[in-house]
């Protein structure tokens, strides 16, 4: 994606975001907060009794992901790891709402900065963190490591983690399989 389509979305966003932010505020789904938006304090939210709608644990609070789809209405994830998986199940979504990690406020997803590969692992594996901005991002990078990326690099790098996941394990072996060969196996235990 380029720069250009980057900001033309970013354009049209934030007018869409409020007005499905309004729509989920009415029907008590999140409660609208400066600048952003929550799950409501009442645990007795659909969304939060269903469990994650990939792996069906309990949502935690600081990594809950809402998704707003057309035909099955309301949809949560436990975290970023889990609503992406989800994201590729289903065709039509209006609205994805992503947690920030350090401060719990909801944010649009495709704003998010996202975090993967950091020492922290918070719910699934490989763990993937949202932050609001990319400013959080980068102080959390700082302490916990890990790489930043926008919503739909993290999308595409969590694809390649998962197909990387599920390849057979003899096409691993045989790639290194050579080199392990042709090492000695005492210069490995010198005595
Ligand atoms: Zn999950
Ligand atoms: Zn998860």
């Amino acid at each position: 994606m380029t720069i250009q389509e980057l900001m033309a979305e970013l354009a049209v966003s934030p007018m869409t975001i409020h007005r499905d932010l309004n729509k989920l505020a009415e029907t008590g789904r999140v409660v609208k907060t400066h600048g952003g938006a929550a799950l409501p304090e009442t645990p007795e939210t659909p969304v939060a009794t269903a469990g994650c709608a990939i792996c069906k644990r309990t949502i935690p609070e600081r990594t809950a992901v809402v998704i707003q789809t057309e035909r099955q209405g309301i949809l949560g994830a436990c975290c970023p790891h889990c609503a992406m998986a989800l994201l590729d199940r289903i065709r039509t979504t209006d609205l994805v709402l992503v947690t920030d990690f350090l401060y719990g406020q909801m944010v649009n997803a495709d704003e998010a900065a996202y975090i993967i590969g950091s020492s922290v692992t918070y719910c699934c594996r490989p763990g993937i963190l949202a932050f609001a901005t990319w400013e959080d991002a980068e102080h959390f990078q700082r302490g916990f490591g890990g790489e930043i990326l926008g919503f739909v690099q993290a999308r595409e790098a969590m694809r390649r983690k998962q197909s990387l996941q599920r390849a057979p394990q003899p096409l691993t072996w045989e790639a290194q399989a050579p080199a392990a060969i042709t090492g000695s196996p005492r210069s490995e235990r010198p005595r």
